[in-house]
């Protein structure tokens, strides 16, 4: 076996059907005087249920969340925070509401209770974002990891299916890049692995019968393991691209994932062989990078970058910008074949088996 370091994260997680009902118990657990709830306006109803449940323990509801937190949305919540005296903040929502936490955090220092109704992972991680005149500024910082995850899969019943399953998409691709990360160990790996065997086991179901709370529960179970698998390593090309992709190019981040996913795993199978062999064990084939295709547009996803927002004569832009600065991968990474990886991507062609 190779040799490893693993740093486990602290955080405590409170996860089943239900689990709702233990929020305000698990917020006086930690003390917390008056928390700020926090949500997109799309998700107030929820936020509003939840300052109910804590009754004089909310501090009242921010609603403003926003995609890949602009900086001046990250001000008014601190602002909100400050005024009201709020010493922790409940984030009720993706990672979009889980990032808004993290901003106040990162100022305040205060805990964050997160209850997550994506499969986006934030949740797990100590990494904040905030955008500043179109560029997203990324980090790490243990304050933002937030102290209590509540995972209630009944809230992600309302999660519709166009939705549910880029997200959980999107969380596969943590999965993937924790395998082969410059900094894998094989704990953090062996949770990648069954991330991904619960994900690709519920989705279908998420999307087929979207009442059924056992495969909501399987796969905000597979979403946990994703998101502790991106916490704790670091990640590599596919996480570059997407990035460079919906910071430079303004493209949707769970779509961004789902298309591109399928090229990355293809582009770094024969460098990654654990990728492939824990991949394949998951996924129940030979070839993940196809299977990961048929499995998102099984979903019904977009799986062509030109559907979702890119432009052709963008895309040597795109590959550029993601090969500027050098960073780790398992397989070299050119500008031939980032921009070839582009050029499927953009087209939604299914990946040739290695
Ligand atoms: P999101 O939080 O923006 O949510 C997408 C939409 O779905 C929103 O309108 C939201 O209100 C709605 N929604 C969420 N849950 C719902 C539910 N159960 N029912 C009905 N509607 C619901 O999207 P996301 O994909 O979860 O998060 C994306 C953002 O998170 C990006 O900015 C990304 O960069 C960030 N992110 C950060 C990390 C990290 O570790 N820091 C990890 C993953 C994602």
């Amino acid at each position: 076996m190779r040799a490893f370091a693993y740093e486990a994260l602290p955080g405590r997680v409170v996860f089943g059907v239900g689990s709702l009902d233990r929020l305000a118990e698990e917020v006086e657990r930690l003390g917390v005087a008056k928390a700020l709830v926090l949500s997109t306006p799309q998700q107030r109803e929820q936020a509003e249920d939840v300052a109910a449940r804590l009754g004089a323990r909310s501090a009242g509801v921010f609603d403003k969340a926003e995609m890949h937190v602009p900086v001046e949305v990250a001000r008014a919540a601190r602002d909100e925070a400050k005024r009201l005296g709020a010493d922790a903040c409940v984030a009720v929502g993706g990672g979009s509401t889980t990032g808004l936490g993290k901003a106040i955090a990162l100022e305040f220092g205060l805990p964050i209770i997160a209850v997550p109704t994506t499969y986006a992972g934030s949740e797990m991680t100590p990494i904040w974002g905030l955008t500043e005149d179109g560029i997203k500024k990324t980090g790490r910082d243990p304050k933002v990891l937030p102290t209590t995850v509540v995972y209630d899969p009944n809230l992600t019943l309302t999660l519709p299916d166009f939705i549910a399953g880029p997200s959980g998409m999107n969380a596969i691709a943590h999965c993937v890049e924790a395998i082969y990360s410059e900094t894998a160990n094989p704990i953090i790996s062996m949770m990648a692995e069954e991330g991904v065997r619960a994900l690709a086991r519920a989705l279908p179901v998420v999307v087929r019968e979207p009442g059924n709370i056992e495969a909501r529960s399987d796969a905000l179970y597979g979403a946990y393991l994703s998101g502790a698998s991106l916490g704790a390593v670091g990640m590599a090309l596919h996480h570059k691209l997407c990035h460079t992709l919906g910071g430079s190019f303004n493209l949707p981040h769970a779509e961004t994932h789902t298309a591109v996913i399928p090229h990355v795993t293809a582009y770094n199978a024969a460098a990654a062989p654990e990728m492939v062999e824990r991949m394949s064990r998951a996924l129940g084939t030979d070839d993940p990078a196809g299977a990961l295709f048929d499995l998102a547009k099984s979903l019904g996803a977009k799986m062509a970058l030109s559907e979702i927002g890119m432009k052709e004569e963008d895309l040597d832009r795109a590959a550029d910008i993601a090969t500027q600065n050098p960073y780790f991968n398992p397989r070299p990474v050119t500008r031939d074949g980032i921009r070839a990886l582009l050029d499927d991507a953009f087209h939604g062609r299914r990946p040739a088996a290695a």
